[in-house]
């Protein structure tokens, strides 16, 4: 039995045999285990293929999200050096580049081939996991999760390592999906009628590193007040756009060239309506407490 990270509640099996529902809180969760660290060095190809798939939103939506950091820190920031800021799991770097502009960035990677490669296009990246590569006593005044959090499996040792390498009024960021969301909502509905691949897909079931949490603002609040943060604004972000929706339904294998042309044109149809919807990506702007 395992209890819910957020309420402390018992977790039941919901709707897979990995999938785990809060009964009190809403809270959903998985079983599903990464395996990130033994697979080839470099990630495997098809995670490449998948993120080129998915370059041109995340590049749309960081410079959104940077927009608000930059709006949410201004007051706050008197000195004159660039404020630091943390990107725990980086990946490609696609954020830290976009970042350096305004920030004094660095990234956290864990797989060693993605981390040099990100490295030697003249990002700073730390191999391994947050926190062990920080030092005690190093503190910056933004950490950002962007993607990371949902597989990430202790979340409560993660926020308190948070508050440890924040300075007092710094700011947390979390960008994850959002259990609440109209895609992840429709592909329940798609479950129940049997059909479990959409689903399936939200969990990342099978991939390097599968969805272990599903949260909301709700969770996010409780998580929050419970490490000594507050939650000062949240703003979603599209989690489709037309370019390169293609390639990124074809790149589950087992969807054939014809059924992914349809699945587009019906996704393709339906962004208008899913803008204004519960977005499936939501970003979590927390601050840390002052010291008491
Ligand atoms: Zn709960």
């Amino acid at each position: 039995m395992s209890t819910c990270p957020i309420c402390g509640a018992e977790l039941f099996v919901g709707l897979r045999s990995w999938h785990l529902v809060c009964g009190v809180c809403g809270y959903e969760g998985s079983t599903l285990n990464a395996h990130i660290l033994s697979q080839a060095p470099g990630g495997d190809l098809d995670e490449v293929a998948r993120e080129d798939a998915l370059e041109t939103l995340r590049r749309s939506n960081f410079q959104r999200l940077l927009a608000a950091i930059r709006g949410l820190t201004s007051k706050t920031s008197s000195c004159q050096h660039p404020m630091r800021l943390l990107d725990v799991g980086c990946a490609h770097g696609w954020f830290l580049e976009q970042a350096r502009g305004n920030f004094d960035a660095t990234g956290i990677e864990p797989d060693r081939g993605v981390a040099e490669a990100t490295a030697a296009r003249g990002l700073r990246v730390r191999k391994g996991f947050f926190p062990d590569v920080l030092a005690t006593d190093e503190r910056y005044d933004i950490i950002v999760f962007n993607d990371v959090l949902e597989h990430i499996p202790d979340i409560n040792a993660t926020l308190q390592a948070c508050m440890l390498h924040l300075v007092p009024g710094g700011l947390l960021v979390i960008n994850a999906p959002n259990r609440m969301g109209t895609l992840y909502r429709v592909s329940k509905n798609l479950l129940r009628l049997g059909r479990s691949g959409t689903f399936d897909r939200m969990w990342q079931l099978g991939f390097p590193s599968p969805h272990v949490h599903y949260l909301d603002t709700e969770a996010v609040t409780a998580l929050a007040e419970r490490h000594g943060f507050t939650l000062l604004a949240s703003e979603r972000l599209p989690s489709v756009s037309i370019s390169g929706l293609y390639s990124r339904v074809r790149y589950s294998k087992d969807v054939s060239p014809v059924k992914a042309l349809l699945l587009t044109l019906a996704v393709a149809v339906a962004i208008p309506a899913l803008a204004v919807l519960p977005p499936d990506i939501e970003v979590w702007f927390l601050r840390r407490e002052p010291d008491a």
